[in-house]
């Protein structure tokens, strides 16, 4: 038999062997709190949160395999007593700052102390050590606010294979930290900040800089430019409440203006620039047999990986520039030129779904006359709290458009967005280019999906086959790299994405309450909006937007010119294994 039979508060209830007793409760509509678990990432059991009585003892539920006969209560004076302890017992080795924790009403902790109604917390005594690490220009870790609940740990391992943090130290002083007890910034760490994303409280958070932001904005020497990348249109109304996967690209256009930029441009036009540049980049690269397969750069998380784990590879990665950085350079340049303004006056902000890009945003790599191409990188969700700070109203906003020159994008430039993006952009001008004609259809849905590795042939007119795969997060990165190395797979172009479903669920994007991601298919729901906003465009293919092709007849001559590499190509670095 692979079903079995038990009782959950006097309901019978039928399930299949190995599920537990959390899943049964949840299937039946009965909300056991927790604060650790997290499917498929952490199922330690440390919080205790989520007691249940059985017969008389209470159990963890998230871990207690639902058995034959069973009788379980989740809502007993005992349940409820010993979930408000321990809950309280978390508090008293707590900073307990809530009203200036940026986390503050997103934060699990809070929610849950609410829920069980805790009024007061009546354990005092010594707290543990804090050490706040402001070592990381993308990650701020506070040892404070943590509760050792071991999420933020499961997904560096379980998901990225990262393994830059873990748990050191003995009772009391047992906390969450890199190896030896270094800062974040001498660690493995590639910033893609899924930890962030799954820490229930505000022990991990983005490293802000909404002040340096504002304060530039306020000052009249500076021009303030800011864009957009593709995956914050299709999350940042969540923010606003509204529902997941609403396309806002028109209001947060009208917000930004609002808030004081100079220049509202999008990123989609540079992610273009990034096609026409790395299409021929895999052109010549195919053409010569030299420095296959093509890895894509545009992920910065992806890229500090490749730096530290496979350093031997790291020819194989596009020199390209991240689309941002490249228009960050852009803008220092042709358009600095182009309006008569100095380049040193000029501050670029970007939008991003992202933490890595805040570490992207300081490389040494990514200037250009000693100014770096991006100033500063903010999250989707510093957006928003940038917008509700403001008093905007962003449900009335009427929507508006990018201004020029950096305001018209292709689809295939938003699809970006999302895993196997980055490919289908590509292809769609790559095939185009060699074959001298259009494509009937443009859709390559093989490379589209949220399978952890996606394989596709894709044919040229010439009868060439390009080899294709698509992975997203980088466990799957790791699997496929290795299958490289040891000769088991070959491919001519790879698309990697660091984050689990690409940049739509990246570690600066809304955070997504634990009720919510049980109900809705957060990937799902903003994927399809960026395959309706990419559907929704006159232009869909990078080669026909027709600024890019001014943009080359007036500055940059032809893809891969000298200019180009000047402004739009980079090189990585081999970094410690640790
Ligand atoms: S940012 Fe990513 S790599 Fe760094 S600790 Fe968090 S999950 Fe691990
Ligand atoms: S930092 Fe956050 S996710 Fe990590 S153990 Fe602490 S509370 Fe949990
Ligand atoms: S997948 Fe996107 S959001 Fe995630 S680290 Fe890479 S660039 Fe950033």
């Amino acid at each position: 038999m692979d079903t079995i039979h038990l009782s959950i508060d006097g309901i019978d209830v039928e399930v299949k062997k190995g599920t537990t007793v959390l899943e049964t409760a949840n299937h039946l509509g009965i909300d056991i709190p927790t604060l650790c678990y997290a499917k498929g990432i952490n199922h330690s059991s440390s919080c205790r949160v989520c007691l249940v009585e059985v017969g008389t003892r209470l159990i963890a539920s998230c871990t207690l395999v639902a058995e034959d006969g069973m009788n379980i209560r989740t809502n007993t004076e005992k349940v409820r007593n010993a979930r408000k302890t321990t809950v309280e017992l978390l508090l008293s080795d707590h900073n307990q700052e809530c009203p200036t924790c940026g986390r503050s009403g997103q934060c699990e902790l809070q929610n849950i102390s609410k829920r069980l109604n805790i009024r007061e917390v009546r354990y005092t005594g010594e707290k543990s050590k804090t050490l706040v690490d402001f070592s990381s220009p993308a990650i701020v870790r506070d040892t404070s606010k943590c509760i050792l609940c071991g999420r933020c740990a499961g997904v560096c391992d379980n998901v990225q294979t990262v393994h830059a943090i873990g748990f050191t130290g003995r009772g009391f002083n047992t906390t969450i930290a890199p190896a030896y007890g270094k800062p974040l910034a001498e660690s493995l760490c590639i910033n893609c900040g899924q930890c962030i994303m799954v820490c229930p409280v505000g022990a991990l958070q983005e490293r802000e800089s909404i002040h340096e932001v504002w304060h530039a904005i306020a000052d009249p020497n500076k021009f303030v430019v800011v864009q957009t990348a593709p995956a914050v249109r299709v999350a940042l109304g969540e923010e606003f409440g509204l529902p997941m996967g609403t396309r806002v690209t028109g209001k947060m256009v009208a917000a930004l203006r609002r808030m004081g930029f100079d220049k509202v441009f999008d990123t989609d036009f540079a992610a273009d620039l990034t096609i026409m540049e790395e299409g021929t980049e895999l052109l010549t690269r195919l053409n010569s047999g030299e420095n296959l397969p093509l890895m894509t750069s545009c992920c910065p998380g992806w890229v500090k990986f490749v730096e530290h784990n496979f350093p031997d590879m790291l020819n194989l990665l596009s020199t390209c520039k991240s689309p941002h950085e490249m228009e960050g350079a852009m803008i220092k340049n042709y358009f600095a030129e182009k309006m008569g303004i100095d380049p040193s006056r000029i501050v670029v902000v970007s939008i991003m779904p992202c933490t890595a890009k805040k570490f992207e945003g300081q490389r040494d790599e990514l200037s250009n006359h000693g100014l770096q191409d991006v100033d500063y990188v903010l999250t989707t969700r510093e957006l928003a709290k940038m917008i509700k700070e403001a008093g905007i109203d962003f449900d009335r906003l009427q929507g508006e458009t990018f201004d020029n020159p950096f305001g018209e994008g292709s689809g295939a430039g938003i699809i970006f967005g999302a895993t196997g993006g980055v490919a289908e952009a590509a292809l769609r001008t790559v095939f185009e280019l060699v074959a001298g004609k259009e494509l009937e259809t443009i859709d390559y849905k093989a490379v589209r999906g949220m399978e952890g590795i996606k394989e596709a042939e894709i044919e040229l007119p010439s009868g060439k086959l390009i080899r294709t795969a698509v992975v997203h997060g980088l466990g799957h990165a790791r699997k496929l790299m290795q299958s490289i190395q040891s000769g088991a797979k070959s491919y001519d172009f790879i698309e990697v994405m660091a984050c689990s479903g690409g940049c739509i669920m990246g570690g600066g994007q809304p955070f997504i309450d634990p009720q919510t991601q049980g109900e809705v298919n957060v990937k799902l729901e903003r994927a399809k909006a960026i395959y309706a906003e990419d559907k929704a465009l006159p232009i869909r293919k990078s080669h026909k937007n027709p600024d890019i092709i001014k943009i080359y007849e007036e500055y940059l001559e032809h893809p891969n010119s000298h200019k180009s590499h000047e402004l739009l190509h980079t090189h990585y670095i081999r970094r410690k294994q640790f």
